[in-house]
């Protein structure tokens, strides 16, 4: 990929005299998401793969580095643009496994600020936002969310704060990840430095401005799932936001979906997780969502 990143001064031209793929783009990637109900325009703030978690589910393969240590703007509204003109065109209709759900690559439901980190941890986060909101409009895609998927840890930082006001403008919707309902289930999953009461507090105050999704990833750890007892305090947790006056649309469950490097980290079945919302939309009365 490397060599790809080199030769592309701009993606925006490579897309148009067709000489380049959209898989040597650096910063935007297309996915058909079931939480999104269709296609997604992933954009990667973490090119670097800097996260502030390192969740024992993680896909990302840290021992290679990343391609590129900054997310160069320019670039990224030039693939940006790119992407929803080749998926408007009808050209991702026909790119491999695209073409299987032709009839969900044309209308951009969201670009989701995710990738290969922690959005947040970019130094210029509302810089970021604004040039997304900049391609929206020009771009015409004025239903198009653009959705924050996040580990809430910097969710308290100004510049942060800023960059969701403007989202707040632009349809934007966070979605906060909640694995754990104790500090130390969330220390086992999760592997941060990051207290635990941080993310709760960011979440809260994220959650009290505009409704948020939560978004959990449930799992075995060495073939055990979480506990009766793990998953009542994941509850209660719940439960505090929204007594706090937090407002939570919806709780996205979901669980592995590929092996992880950590082999000890599996998925739970459908049933399982199905049997864990149940018992969520009992104790909190919140809207579930299970993606399995
Ligand atoms: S927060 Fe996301 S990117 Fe960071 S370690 Fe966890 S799964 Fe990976």
């Amino acid at each position: 990929m490397s060599e790809g990143i080199t030769e592309i001064k701009s993606s925006w031209a490579a897309v148009q005299d067709h000489t380049r793929h959209f898989s040597d783009f650096t910063f935007v990637y297309p996915v058909i998401s079931r939480r999104s109900k269709g296609l997604s325009i992933g954009v990667n703030l973490n090119p670097d793969k800097v996260c502030n978690f390192d969740c024992i589910y993680c896909e990302v393969d840290r021992r290679i580095p990343g391609a590129v240590t900054e997310v160069d703007l320019n670039q990224m509204k030039d693939e940006l643009t790119a992407m929803i003109r080749f998926a408007k065109d009808g050209g991702l209709a026909k790119e491999p496994k695209f073409d299987e759900v032709p009839w969900l690559t044309r209308e951009v439901k969201d670009i989701a600020f995710s990738g290969d980190g922690e959005p947040t941890m970019i130094h210029n986060f509302a810089e970021c936002v604004q040039t997304v909101v900049d391609v929206k409009q020009s771009e015409d895609l004025g239903a198009t969310e653009i959705v924050l998927i996040t580990d809430a840890a910097g969710l308290d930082k100004a510049d942060v704060k800023r960059g969701l006001e403007l989202m707040d403008a632009h349809e934007g919707e966070v979605w906060g990840k909640l694995d754990a309902g104790t500090e130390d289930y969330f220390k086992a999953v999760n592997r941060t430095n990051v207290k635990f009461q941080r993310i709760l507090d960011n979440l809260l105050a994220t959650a009290k401005t505009r409704a948020i999704i939560i978004q959990s990833l449930f799992l075995k750890v060495h073939g055990e799932a979480m506990s009766d007892a793990e998953l009542e305090a994941y509850c209660e947790r719940l439960n505090e936001l929204t007594a706090g006056g937090g407002q939570i649309r919806e709780v996205h469950l979901y669980t592995v979906a590929r092996p992880t490097p950590e082999a000890f980290a599996t998925k739970l079945e459908l049933s399982e997780l199905e049997s864990m919302a149940a018992t969520v939309r009992e104790r909190t009365g919140l809207t579930v969502a299970v993606f399995p």
